[in-house]
């Protein structure tokens, strides 16, 4: 096809799945492979008139506290995985959560991330706890959880003592994909089913993937987005691939913040309410990827709560965007990258409307 006509054809599919939400996995891979900085600007156009319509100008902010970078697993990404002997490992007592949840609450933050490896210290009783003591404190936050893999009972004593949200990332739709990036006894089929599990018990669920991810292809984005569709999550979060260098993906290339944004407008378009954030990983291979993140659709950020001290220490992935700044002082940068681009960050718990 002569390339003027191929650009013709993405739009066309970008102007479908706007009108209908839908496209099938063929043209998923069209979409992707087949994009053009023009089709792109197109897309852009679209996503954020969308973006508009359900949410306004308004940037919802999450407090990111990551709160354990001890992990029983060893994905071959991700740089705090059970092999990096390297890692200098980490928890934070209930008492420094809170603290932090303080800080950030004067701050204006309304919803509390908690993140961490997969840290058997971590029990249901302790992290019930932590989460029910959160809520008693700041009754009008939301507090969710990002901690990997866990029983259905557990999801549900957590979702009892509190949890409204959890996030927990698909990483790849592909079986065979999934087992290129993470050790033998981890699954694509576990970590669905542990999705279903959390939408069953009454969680508001975020997943999403990485971009450019090893051995990734644009058909197994087609699959990624096939699953969005399906799972309807109220949160997608996606970021590049990063190396770090101490995990076997070291010398692997990483995702680009071009593929990024242009994945972030699609998933506007496919799911209009949901809420996106522009990730730290975006902010981290381009220094105004979080603006081009919200410039493409997307509608949330998370700035990091952990303590300065421990902050340099939950490392996924080489040069984490993680200054040693004050919290404060970087919301006010944030602010402003905001307002330089015509919109405002907001203090609410900044629920989904994709209910
Ligand atoms: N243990 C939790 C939290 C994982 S960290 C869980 O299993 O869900 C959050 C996300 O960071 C992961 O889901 C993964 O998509 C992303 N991540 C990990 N390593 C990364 C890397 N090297 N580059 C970019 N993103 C990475």
């Amino acid at each position: 096809m002569i390339p003027a006509k191929r650009e013709e054809t993405v739009k066309n599919l970008i102007g479908k799945l706007c009108l209908t939400g839908h496209l099938k996995k063929a043209e998923w891979v069209t979409v992707i492979r087949e994009r053009t900085p023009a089709a792109a600007e197109y897309l852009f156009d679209l996503a954020r008139a969308v973006r508009i319509r359900h949410y306004g100008r308004d940037v919802y902010i999450r407090g990111l506290i990551e709160f354990t970078n001890y992990c029983k697993n060893d994905c071959y990404y991700c740089g705090i995985r059970k092999s990096n002997a390297g890692a200098r490992r980490y928890r934070l007592s209930q008492e420094d959560i809170l603290a932090c949840c303080e800080q950030g609450y004067a701050l204006g933050f309304r919803t509390f991330v908690l993140q961490g490896g997969e840290d058997g210290y971590f029990t249901d009783e302790r992290l019930c706890g932590i989460v029910s003591a959160i809520r008693i404190r700041f009754p009008d936050c939301a507090v969710t959880l990002s901690v990997g893999e866990r029983s259905f009972d557990s999801y549900r004593r957590l979702y009892e003592a509190g949890a409204d949200r959890y996030l927990l990332r698909h990483e790849t739709y592909d079986a065979a994909h999934y087992r290129r990036l993470h050790p033998p006894g981890l699954s694509a089929g576990h970590r669905k089913k542990c999705l279903w599990d959390l939408k069953k018990i009454g969680y508001q669920v975020g997943t999403g993937f990485m971009v450019g991810s090893p051995y990734q292809t644009p058909e197994n984005l087609a699959d990624d987005m096939l699953f969005l569709e399906k799972l309807n999550p109220q949160m997608v979060g996606i970021g590049p691939f990063v190396p770090h260098h101490e995990t076997p993906f070291a010398d692997a290339p990483g995702g680009t913040a071009e593929l990024t944004v242009y994945l972030l407008g699609l998933i506007r378009l496919l799911l209009p309410r949901v809420l996106l954030p522009a990730t730290t990983a975006l902010g981290t291979i381009a220094r105004d990827g979080r603006e081009q993140g919200i410039l493409a659709g997307a509608n949330v950020i998370m700035p990091n709560l952990s303590p300065p001290d421990v902050r340099e220490k939950y490392l996924l992935y080489d040069n984490k965007l993680c200054t040693g700044d004050e919290a404060a002082e970087s919301l006010n940068d944030l602010k402003k990258r905001m307002e330089g681009i015509g919109y405002h960050i907001t203090v609410s718990r900044g629920d989904s409307l994709n209910v």
